[in-house]
C-alpha cells in the first residue's frame, strides 16, 4: 500500500520482498480468507498501552475509503458472511494484484539484510545482490510469527540498528494450551463463549465469540483475541486461568432456569442424552464427568450438588493456562518497534528522517478478523502519502 501510494504520486519506488511471491503471508491469513478489514473496525478493537496510536491511521483511511481505494483499483471488496470480515471475492491474490497496480518494479526473492544512513538517504544491503541507494525507506517487514511463511524479526533488527527501541516480540492471535486433559479429548466442538484470562481475581483480557476445542487445546476468534496477554504474564511468573462462560448471551438466572426446566421435563431420561439440550453433547458429557455424574445415570439421579456444580461449570469453567502454541503458530505478535518513536500521522521515524515504519512491525495489537490488516494498510497509505512529501 505504501509503495502503491508513493508510486501514484510519481515517485520512483522499488519493492524488495524476500519471499519468492510477495503477499504469501497475507494470502494465508484469516484461515485463507485474507481479510482486508472488518465491518467493526474501530480503535476499541486495538489493545494494550499503544491502542490509541492507531487512531490517526484509521481516521485517515476509514473502511468506506478503503473500499473506494480498492474499487478505484478495480477490486470490489465484499463482506464475508462471518466474523464481519471484509475481503476480496477471489481471495488474497486479488488484493495483492490491486496493490501492485502502480508498481513497475516489484522484486521478489530480495532479502534485505541491513539499512544504513548515508549522506543523501540510505544504503540498503541485500543478501545476494549489490547494495542500493534510496532517499527514503518504508520498512514493512511484518513480524517474527510464522517463520515458515517468511515471518522474521529482520525489521526490528534493522530498526534497532538505526537507533530505535524494540519491545520483545511474543505470540499473539495464537491457540492456547491448558493443563486439563479433557479439553483435548473433544476436538471439533465449537461454540460461542465468553472468555477471560484471569490472574487471581483480575481479568487481564476478555472477549466474546467462537471457540474451538482441538487436540492441542483451544483456538478460534475469542481465544486469539485474549491470547496476547499470556506470554508476557507467564514470563513475569504469573499463574493464569481461563474463565469460560458457555452461555455468554444469557444471564446466570436465565441459564439456571433453563437448565432446571430441561432437567425437570426429562427427569427419567439418561443425563448424557439430555445434556445436549443445553450444551454440545461431547462438552456436556465432559462437564458431567467433572461433577462425577456416572455414565448412563438418569437426570433424577443427579443430586443437588452435581446440578449446582454443572451450572457453575456452564457459567465459569476454570482452566489452568499452560501457555500458547508460540510464534510458529501465531497469527500476530505482541511487541515490535516502540511506537513512541514513530509519528502516527505520517509513520515517519521521529529519530531518523525519511525512515518510515508501518504495519505489524510496530508494537500494536488488534483483534483477529481483519483489524490488524486494516491498520497495516492504513499505516502504509499514510506513509505512501507522506514519504518525501517536501520534495514533491
Ligand atoms: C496465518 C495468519 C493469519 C492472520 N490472520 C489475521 C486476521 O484474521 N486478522 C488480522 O487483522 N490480522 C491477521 N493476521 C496478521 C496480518 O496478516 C498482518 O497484521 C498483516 O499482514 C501485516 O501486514 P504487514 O505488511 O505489516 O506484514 P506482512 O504481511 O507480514 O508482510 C511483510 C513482508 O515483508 C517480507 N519481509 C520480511 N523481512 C524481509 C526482509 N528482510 N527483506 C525483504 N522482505 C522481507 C515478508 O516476507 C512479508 O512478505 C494474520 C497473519 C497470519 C500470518
Amino acid at each position: 500500500m505504501a509503495a502503491s501510494c508513493a508510486a501514484a504520486r510519481g515517485l520512483s519506488v522499488l519493492v524488495l520482498e524476500k519471499q519468492p511471491y510477495a503477499g504469501a503471508k497475507f494470502c494465508y491469513s484469516g484461515m485463507g480468507a485474507a481479510p482486508v478489514s472488518n465491518t467493526k473496525i474501530d480503535v476499541s478493537r486495538f489493545h494494550g498501552r499503544n491502542a490509541r496510536f492507531v487512531s490517526d491511521a484509521l481516521a485517515a483511511l476509514p473502511l468506506p475509503e478503503l473500499r473506494k481505494w480498492f474499487a478505484d483499483a478495480g477490486l470490489q471488496l465484499e463482506d464475508a458472511p462471518y466474523y464481519g470480515i471484509v475481503q476480496a471475492p477471489g481471495g488474497g491474490g486479488e488484493v495483492i494484484e490491486a496493490l501492485g497496480q502502480h508498481l513497475e518494479s516489484w522484486h521478489d526473492s530480495q532479502h534485505v539484510t541491513g539499512i544504513e544512513r548515508a549522506a543523501d538517504g540510505f544504503v540498503v544491503t541485500r543478501e545476494s545482490d549489490t547494495p542500493l541507494k534510496a532517499k527514503a525507506v518504508v520498512l514493512a517487514t511484518g513480524a517474527a510469527n510464522l517463520p515458515q511463511l517468511g515471518g522474521s524479526n529482520d525489521g526490528c533488527r534493522i530498526a534497532q540498528s538505526l537507533g530505535h527501541s524494540i519491545e520483545a516480540e511474543t505470540a499473539a492471535l495464537v491457540p492456547i494450551s491448558v493443563a486439563e486433559d479433557w479439553v483435548t479429548k473433544i476436538p471439533g466442538v465449537w461454540m460461542d463463549v465468553g472468555l477471560q484470562v484471569m490472574h487471581g481475581k483480575r481479568s487481564l483480557a476478555n472477549s466474546v465469540g467462537s471457540m474451538l476445542f482441538t487436540g492441542s487445546g483451544l483456538t478460534g476468534e475469542v481465544v486469539f483475541n485474549v491470547s496476547r496477554v499470556i506470554e508476557p504474564a507467564l514470563s513475569a511468573g504469573a499463574e493464569l486461568e481461563l474463565a469460560v462462560n458457555f452461555h455468554p448471551n444469557l444471564s446466570s438466572e436465565d441459564v439456571a432456569q433453563w437448565m432446571f426446566r430441561v432437567f425437570g421435563e426429562r427427569s427419567r431420561e439418561p443425563v448424557d442424552r439430555t445434556i445436549d439440550h443445553i450444551l454440545p453433547a461431547r462438552l456436556g458429557i465432559e462437564l458431567l464427568r467433572r461433577q462425577k455424574v456416572k455414565r448412563g445415570a438418569r437426570v433424577m439421579q443427579m443430586d443437588e450438588r452435581q446440578r449446582e456444580g454443572l451450572l457453575r461449570e456452564m457459567l465459569d469453567t476454570r482452566l489452568k493456562i499452560r501457555g500458547t502454541l508460540g510464534l510458529r503458530a501465531a497469527e500476530g505478535v505482541s511487541g515490535g518497534v516502540n511506537v513512541r518513536e514513530v509519528d502516527p500521522r505520517t509513520f515517519e521515524s521521529k529519530l531518523v528522517p525519511n525512515l518510515f515504519m508501518v504495519g505489524q512491525l510496530l508494537d500494536v495489537q488488534g483483534d483477529w478478523g481483519g483489524f490488524e490488516q486494516h491498520f497495516s494498510l492504513a499505516s502504509g497509505w499514510l506513509a505512501g502519502h507522506s514519504v518525501l512529501k517536501n520534495s514533491d
